[in-house]
């Protein structure tokens, strides 16, 4: 199975890719790729570059240097009409929601659909409602603010917009972060639902061990500018290098493996702090 997709496979190829603000370099020759319908996720300590890479798949943000194809299509020279066209094929789910706190949870899920589409209101409520469903909130969740809601509930509406337009690429920013561990447990569940039940190819960014261990096939680790290794979780934990290693040692990092082999009943949320890379 490992190692048989061709570079035209990959949902995204990411190629020698460098960044710097001013003298600061983040990236330095980033090469990555990701497979269809597979989950991948992006760890590395606070400042690794993590978020601008990420940044940097979903036209936010321009590398100095390298290219980043995504769905078969090089970001580099995109014009306005092929990157609107491009957007609506991936979801985004923000660290922080980034729902509208004066629309509706039912109007925030439904805004891509008024923006992208010439649907009705009645057909664009009844998809609302069909991605709510599929988040596992209850109906009556849609007419609620975002300031009624629960963090985990918060997740789930922000999970339902970004499913809106139906993506085939959906990018998690620490899907987890701050929420109660079984919050974050159906948080886990409903990633694999996602992917299992819809192909979706799903690239998150996550400090939250169990959620690496339980549904991430694949795992990059950043540091120092680079890509420092890429493998299933328990590849990364047989990995030498101190900048992998520090991942998996500490209490925090071998409760979660010992968990993961014990298969140990509901888990619960283990984070890896962010051991700081400030640039020597
Ligand atoms: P991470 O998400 O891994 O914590 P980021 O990608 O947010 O890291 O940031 C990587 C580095 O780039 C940090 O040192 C950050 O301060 C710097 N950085 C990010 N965005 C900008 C920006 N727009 N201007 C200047 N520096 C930035
Ligand atoms: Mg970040």
């Amino acid at each position: 199975m490992e190692s048989q997709a061709q570079n035209s496979e990959a949902v995204i190829d990411i190629r020698q890719v460098s960044t710097r603000f001013g003298d600061h370099v983040v990236h330095s020759g980033i090469d990555l790729e990701v497979r269809r319908a597979e989950i991948f996720a992006v760890i590395g300590g606070s400042g690794s570059g993590k978020s601008t890479l990420l940044r940097e798949m979903i036209l936010l943000q321009r590398p100095n240097e390298g290219s980043i194809r995504v769905l078969g299509v090089d970001l580099q020279s995109l014009g306005d009409e092929e990157a609107l066209a491009l957007r609506q094929r991936w979801g985004v789910m923000f660290q922080h929601g980034g729902l509208f706190g004066s629309l509706t949870v039912m109007e925030n899920v439904g805004l891509p659909l008024r923006e992208h589409t010439a649907l009705g209101d009645r057909l664009i409520d009844e998809i609302a409602a069909s991605k709510l469903a599929m988040t596992g909130l209850k109906p009556e969740v849609g007419a609620q603010y975002p300031s009624e809601l629960s963090g985990g509930m918060m997740k789930r509406a922000s999970l339902a917009r970004a499913l809106a337009l139906d993506p085939e690429l959906l990018f998690l920013d620490e899907p987890t972060a701050g929420l109660d561990p079984d919050s974050a447990a159906g948080v886990d569940e409903l990633v694999l639902k996602l992917r299992d039940l819809f192909g979706l190819t799903i690239v998150m960014i996550t400090h939250d061990l169990d959620l690496l261990w339980q549904v991430a096939d694949r795992v990059a680790v950043l540091a120092d500018g680079k890509v420092q290794g890429v493998g299933s979780m328990s590849e990364l934990s047989r990995m030498d290098k101190p900048a992998i290693r520090q991942f998996f040692d500490g209490p925090r990092g071998r409760a979660a493996q010992q968990q993961d082999r014990l298969h140990a009943g509901l888990p619960e949320s283990e984070t890896i702090g962010e051991p700081s890379s400030k640039p020597k």
